[in-house]
């Protein structure tokens, strides 16, 4: 594998029930922050993965139904949590990111897309299908904001499917090497939204995957504990997701030195996360 840097930061957060995230944990609110990575790539230059929220949110659930959304879910986004202003400190301009990585297309990982004109963008089929087909009326109700995502997306977006290398995997059946070069590895993990994936790479420090929403807390894959069935109303789908976190915990299993990264465990970023951009740091 080639070393990519790798620097980590929250671009917002909103608030869960800690009950919901996990079965059986207490009845109180917890920060769910928005992570995004930020890596370099030796020759491929800046990559994103994710890109957090900006105050798009705010403008894309002024009105009913999209307000529903808004009510339910408490975000908190200033301007300079957003990425395109995180940026700034090390001298990138948004125009600087080639490539963004979109693990799933929920309001809380796509709300920078806008903000990235030269990026190409990269995601499954089946993501970008699903939000397709759900109508603009009930597309709130499964986490998405059409408002977010950019007009041009589709000259744009690059199916992992069709563009990567795919290699055999033990665990997951299927992976892809999204550069052809064995440095960015993208893995299926379907269930918390359709056609969801995470990546793993190697810093000269450590190697990372980080798994999106397929588990939200480390007991998740450290303990097999599932969070409250009441989320599979907004989860595309709840045997999918159980398969994933299943194959999550067999890959921490056979490789425990692997660092997992669930977006929204803050028992697991608020180590990793600094507000100062470092590459070299993990
Ligand atoms: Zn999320």
């Amino acid at each position: 594998m080639k070393a990519i840097k790798l620097y980590l930061n929250y671009a917002g957060h909103c608030f869960a029930n800690a009950k919901h995230v996990v079965k059986g944990d207490k009845d109180e609110m917890i920060k769910f922050h928005a992570l995004f990575a930020l890596l370099h790539h030796p020759k491929k230059g800046w990559i994103l993965f994710d890109t957090g929220y900006t105050s798009r949110f705010y403008e894309s659930t002024k009105r009913y139904p999209n307000k529903i959304y808004a009510n339910a879910t408490k975000v908190v986004v200033t301007d300079t949590d957003e990425i395109k202003n995180q940026i700034k400190s090390i001298g990138l301009e948004t125009s600087d990111i080639q490539h963004i990585i979109i693990s799933h297309f929920h309001a809380d990982h796509i709300g920078g897309l806008k903000d990235f004109n030269n990026a190409t963008m990269y995601c499954t089929k089946k993501a970008y299908q699903k939000v397709k087909e759900i109508s603009d009326l009930f597309a709130f109700s499964k986490g998405i904001l059409k408002d977010l995502i950019p007009d041009d997306i589709e000259e744009r977006l690059v199916f992992i499917e069709d563009f990567s290398t795919s290699n055999t995997d033990d665990i997951f059946g299927v992976t892809y090497d999204l550069f052809q070069d064995d440095s960015v590895i993208i893995y299926n993990l379907p269930g918390h939204a359709a056609g969801q994936i995470g990546v793993e790479f190697e810093t000269q420090k450590e190697k990372y995957f980080l798994v999106a929403d397929s588990c939200w807390d480390e007991r998740a894959y450290k303990e097999g504990k599932l969070p409250n069935s009441i989320v599979r109303l907004f989860f595309d789908s709840w045997k999918d997701y159980k398969d994933s976190l299943e194959k999550v915990i067999s890959y921490h299993k056979k490789f425990p030195d692997v660092i997992i990264v669930p977006t929204h465990c803050s028992k697991t970023t608020d180590n990793l996360v600094s507000n100062e951009i470092n590459m070299d740091v993990l």
